[in-house]
């Protein structure tokens, strides 16, 4: 039976030495997994357990785009993280096998109305209106894993129209790649397609229409995002 009606392609992100490239099924972002960030934020960084919101896949964009400005917000706020690939599929999977996971790595930008998501945060209610923004989930090509190495003391870092914002190593990570797939897949079946956004460093800030975003990780292809008219 055919469908009704067509939906766009699923959103897909080029990989570095592949022709074809990586269909994006799921979006999971790590929150406060700075504790820098954490802080700047007001809070404190929870050390027992990571935790998650979603971005949909229809979120997703392409570094190099152009973004109009999202409706909604007088704060919308750029954050840099690390995404991971995931490449096979794994539940309930212990630390010391997570990384067998990883398809590669990315850089990521997860942009939030911050705004909303405060307030939301206020009244206890879930932050999918100032996380799960259109066209804020935006990503870089994908390095694959063997070529990218052991995660470290890479530099990662966002400046906007040219100054530095966010200037931190990934050796500040709370919860490292292999703790949190762990963590993450006992709670989710996690498949090819996957991706997780592993967090952002502090240095958080608004943009506006206009401005250009640009990022980066040792190692990885830079990202950048331009900041269209508001609509
Ligand atoms: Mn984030």
């Amino acid at each position: 039976m055919s469908h009704l009606f067509n939906l766009p392609p699923i959103p897909s992100i080029p990989v570095l030495g592949e022709a074809g490239t990586y269909p994006i099924r799921r979006i999971f972002c790590v929150g406060r997994n700075y504790a820098a960030h954490a802080a700047e934020m007001g809070i404190e960084v929870d050390r027992e357990k990571p935790f998650y919101f979603t971005k949909s896949a229809a979120s997703a964009i392409l570094s190099g785009a152009r973004a109009a400005y999202p409706s909604g917000t007088d704060n919308y706020h750029h954050e840099m993280e690390l995404a991971v690939a995931i490449g096979a599929p794994v539940h309930q999977v212990p630390v010391s096998e997570a990384l067998s996971a990883v398809y590669g790595y990315c850089c990521a930008l997860d942009m939030t109305r911050r705004d909303l998501q405060l307030s939301e945060r206020a009244k206890q209610r879930p932050w999918d209106l100032g996380k799960d923004v259109e066209s804020s989930a935006v990503f870089a090509p994908i390095t694959k894993a063997a070529s990218f190495g052991q995660i470290g003391e890479q530099r990662i870092h966002l400046e906007v129209n040219g100054q530095t914002r966010q200037d931190a190593t990934l050796a500040e990570l709370v919860w490292s790649v292999p703790e949190i797939i762990s963590h993450l897949s006992g709670f989710y079946h996690l498949q090819p397609g996957d991706l997780i956004m592993t967090g952002t460093p502090a240095g958080v800030g608004a943009v506006l229409p206009g401005d250009i975003i640009t990022g980066g990780v040792d190692g990885l292809e830079p990202i950048s995002l331009t900041i269209g008219s508001a609509v």
